[in-house]
């Protein structure tokens, strides 16, 4: 994924809006479209990543989270996002299937941004595999500033109000005359909140919010990856004086795993075998994180470093449906302790070897020779 910032890429102001985004994304993409360029490979990235820049900047939810946290919104660590490639499949789908209802809720808040609107909030949560393979039912416990009890987080002591603001008529903004210009900035009055309040809460001191301790329900579903990115709406800071509250993100980090590592949705397992397995053939047993235990037949000849898989024994996909593999990859071990019989026995495997056991080994020592001209 490029990391060339997306306004950017675009030619745009941060704070443009989406018509100036939408016209400018027009103009570049017209410019580099491919079928212009044919065989043009420059002007087709980049036609791809003024796509990826524009998916990302049009969509109100996506892009307030590419301000909070660039990049890094959108990246899947594993990269082993089956079908959605660019990372942003797998970001969208989480939210809206995952927390339907409240990702719905907070779209209309599109547009012009609420000052009162509390901030964005991320929680880093670290999970086992095996309870990133089943899912979890996590309780988070974090400190947040949540609405105000006394005042029901409006700001004002009970019983009175906020008034309107006399400065900017409730506007949030002024407008004032600097020589030739007329500036319109944040009214100083009341911070851009058009309201402004006679008799502050004692809780709160007018501000609607107080520091609390919070525990939040939240469902890790199955199949959830280091770097995974949960939103959870709503729960993120309260907003000001009854304004809308953020949301919490929770990225998901994948503690160390004493036998599998994760790659996508392949689960990987170094096995070593005993130098007598690996030549005459045998089975190994390897307890799945789906609870069964899982059989590898091992053929006679096994070598250090080669795999055996077992498909649909991995990681569930996040969102999907299925697993991806278990693969096992085998470490031959030489024997280091031996009793005086065993010796015996190697010693007369031995003499009865004609190099044709071995042929790698035997190839190997004649190019060696061949090299020094015998
Ligand atoms: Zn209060
Ligand atoms: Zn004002």
């Amino acid at each position: 994924m490029t990391e060339v910032d997306f306004y950017e890429l675009l030619q745009v102001e941060r704070g443009a809006d989406g018509a100036t985004i939408k016209s400018a994304y027009r103009k570049l993409a017209m410019e580099c479209h491919p079928d212009r360029n044919p065989g043009d490979a420059e002007a087709e990235a980049k036609f791809k990543t003024i796509n990826e820049a524009y998916e990302c900047l049009k969509d109100p939810q996506k892009r307030a989270a590419y301000d909070r946290f660039g990049h890094a919104a959108f990246q899947n660590g594993g990269g082993g996002t089956p079908g959605g490639g660019d990372g942003f499949g797998a970001f969208s789908d989480i939210f809206e299937n995952i927390f339907g209802e409240d990702f719905m809720g907070g779209r209309g808040r599109g547009g012009r941004q609420d000052v009162r609107r509390g901030a964005d909030l991320r929680y880093d949560y670290e999970i086992t595999l095996e309870d990133a393979y089943h899912g979890k039912d996590a309780e988070l416990t974090l400190d947040v500033a949540a609405a105000c009890d006394a005042c029901e987080g409006s700001g004002a002591k009970p019983g009175t109000g906020a008034q309107t603001c006399a400065t900017c008529q409730g506007h949030g903004k002024v407008r004032a005359q600097q020589g030739l210009f007329l500036v319109e900035r944040t009214c100083p009055s009341c911070h851009g909140m058009g309201q402004v309040i006679a008799d502050p809460c004692d809780q709160c001191r007018g501000e609607g919010r107080v520091d609390q301790t919070k525990t939040i329900d939240v469902k890790i579903p199955p199949g959830v990856d280091e770097g995974t990115r949960i939103r959870v709406s709503g729960e993120g800071e309260a907003g000001a004086r009854g304004g809308p509250a953020g949301d919490l993100y929770i990225f998901v980090h994948l503690s160390r795993h004493q036998l599998f590592q994760r790659e996508g949705t392949a689960l990987f397992a170094r096995c070593p075998i005993s130098f007598t397995t690996a030549a005459l053939g045998g089975s190994i047993e390897v307890p799945g994180l789906d609870g069964e235990v899982h059989e590898f037949v091992v053929p006679p000849g096994m070598q250090t470093g080669k795999q055996l898989r077992k498909r649909g024994a991995g990681m569930p996909v996040l969102q999907g449906r299925g697993h991806g593999d278990l693969v096992v990859q085998f470490d031959v071990e030489t024997p280091t302790k031996l009793s005086a019989r065993q010796k015996e026995i190697l010693q007369e495997f031995r003499e009865t070897e004609t190099g044709e056991e071995c042929p790698e080994s035997a190839g190997f020592f004649d190019k060696l020779k061949s090299m020094f001209g015998e």
